[in-house]
């Protein structure tokens, strides 16, 4: 794998620490950690924190169900660090080429690796799979052909994408695999995905996307973008 230039924000990392994430997010964010060394131990930093904090402030309530999750999750990730390790370092960039597009978190998410995906087309070549998660956001697979550009758009929310395969530009910078976008209501783009390899993402909104052009803003209702 390239070099991650885009990492998670502290914002980000405290919310999935601490378990107030929307599923879909803690699914993005739990993905990029599997992926990222940086990340990871940025974010047992502020699980460590986040236990202090909790025993001086009266704790929010959190679901069972959503902190299971969160844990398995993170478990998910500890597992494949581990295997990735047990193979030796320099061999994980090849065993992880080679093998799994779909790093552990998402796996459990999709059942399986990309051939499990069942993708749909949405126009213009791209293809999307959206995973099953709660309500609170919505998390999706996208596949871009090489060198297509998705429609241009604004966010309502807070979009978070994460790369797997391939790499995308747009306005801001360029993101190859692992890297991850956070877009909020101040950011409009257009992801190219670079030629040569279709991009695969990890894509999840916590609010509609704002479409620029009348075409996907008719369809949105039937994709929910
Ligand atoms: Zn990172
Ligand atoms: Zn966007």
């Amino acid at each position: 794998m390239t070099e991650i230039r885009h990492h998670l924000t502290d914002a980000l990392l405290m919310g999935y620490s601490a378990g107030t994430l929307p599923e879909g997010f803690n699914l993005v964010v739990a993905t990029h950690i599997s992926l990222c060394d940086e990340c990871r131990a940025r974010m047992h930093a502020f699980d460590n924190v986040g236990g202090g904090i909790v025993d001086n402030e009266t704790p929010e309530p959190m679901s069972m169900d959503s902190l299971n999750q969160t844990l398995d999750l993170i478990e998910a990730g500890d597992i494949a660090q581990q295997a990735a390790e047990a193979v030796s370092p320099t061999d994980t960039l090849n065993r992880r080429a080679d093998t799994d597009v779909l790093p552990a978190p998402l796996q459990q998410y999709v059942g399986g690796d990309l051939d499990a995906v069942k993708w749909r087309k949405v126009g213009g070549g791209v293809q999307q799979a959206i995973l099953k998660t709660d309500t609170s956001a919505t998390v999706r697979l996208l596949r871009i052909p090489a060198g297509t550009a998705v429609p241009d758009h604004g966010h309502r929310g807070t979009e978070l994408t994460l790369v797997l395969q391939g790499a995308f530009r747009d306005e801001t910078d360029r993101f190859g695999t692992g890297d991850i976008e956070v877009a909020n209501e101040d950011l409009d783009h257009q992801p190219i995905a670079e030629d040569g390899e279709d991009c695969i993402c990890l894509a999840a909104t916590d609010a509609p996307l704002r479409f620029n052009s009348w075409i996907p803003r008719i369809a949105q209702p039937f994709l929910r973008i």
